[in-house]
């Protein structure tokens, strides 16, 4: 619903020599909005899964992609927006399930509370307003009304900070980034970057089995305290995994330490 084939259809034909469809008469929606009048049902990989299920049973095809979003602080660093996206893989011939994701702050996610004739063109400078559109909702609503989507225009604007300020008991409004791929080209250029990265992995096979998708699924930690040699939190190697077999293997990270720092340690800094 949202143009992400855009972002995707690139990488597949390249990588893998493979095209993406777009299944027709979808509404992604009903499994979850970002503005919150339907709630996505489960995690994200949950909400992934259950749209590539969708888009397989439409088609008729045997291997289908979701996509998922979300929004919020980064998770280390308060006060920085971040995007989280998640790209899912489903392939019925292998019987494997591909999962990728980017956590990353390249995200203009922003909100801010204003008055009808209220300068705000910092901010909207700031998110990059036309080419990144905004939703306006009453700030604190006083009667029911959908809010007001996809809006790219500063007359479109106007008018809906009107609306939504008739609808408010302060008569302030809340304007947030539609982060809705298709009116976001910040986050369809994430999206392009992971699939990117999850096209690589396809075109990956395992050397046990030969299933595609053999990629990093995890970080393994114990790097030995340089002090005492005991294993600390740090990371010591990529683990590598196939989606098929059982075959594992464990990969050292370039660049890093031979040994952790003893201030990681428990043992020697508890
Ligand atoms: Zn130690
Ligand atoms: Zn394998």
């Amino acid at each position: 619903m949202h143009g992400k084939e855009k972002a995707v259809a690139r990488a597949f034909a390249r990588q893998l020599a493979a095209s993406v469809r777009v299944p027709a008469g979808i509404d992604t929606d009903a499994l979850g909005t970002f503005t919150g009048e339907i709630p996505r049902v489960g995690t994200m990989v949950e909400a992934a899964r259950a749209k590539a299920l969708l888009a397989m049973q439409v088609t008729g095809l045997r291997c289908g992609l979701g996509s998922e979003g979300s929004f919020g602080p980064h998770p280390h660093i308060p006060f920085i927006p971040c995007d989280t996206e998640l790209l899912l893989f489903v392939d019925k011939i292998n019987e494997i399930e591909i999962c990728e994701t980017l956590v990353t702050h390249r995200t203009n996610y922003q909100s801010c509370k204003c008055h009808t004739g209220e300068d705000i063109s910092d901010f909207l400078k700031s998110i990059r307003f036309p080419e990144h559109a905004v939703v306006v909702t009453p700030s604190a609503p006083s009667m029911e009304i959908l809010p007001i989507k996809g809006i790219s225009s500063s007359v479109d604007l106007s008018e809906a900070i009107l609306h939504a300020s008739h609808a408010s008991s302060d008569r302030a409004v809340q304007i947030v980034t539609d982060m809705r791929a298709h009116l976001n080209p910040t986050r369809m250029a994430v999206i392009r970057a992971l699939a990117n990265r999850l096209a690589r992995r396809l075109a990956t096979r395992c050397p046990q089995c030969g299933a595609p998708g053999f990629g990093v699924v995890d970080i393994a930690r114990g790097r030995p305290c340089g002090w005492c040699g005991e294993p600390t939190q740090m990371a010591i190697a990529k683990v590598f995994r196939c989606a098929k077999c059982t075959l594992e293997t464990h990969v050292s990270i370039n660049g890093v330490p031979k040994t952790a720092d003893p201030g990681s340690c428990e043992n020697c800094n508890p």
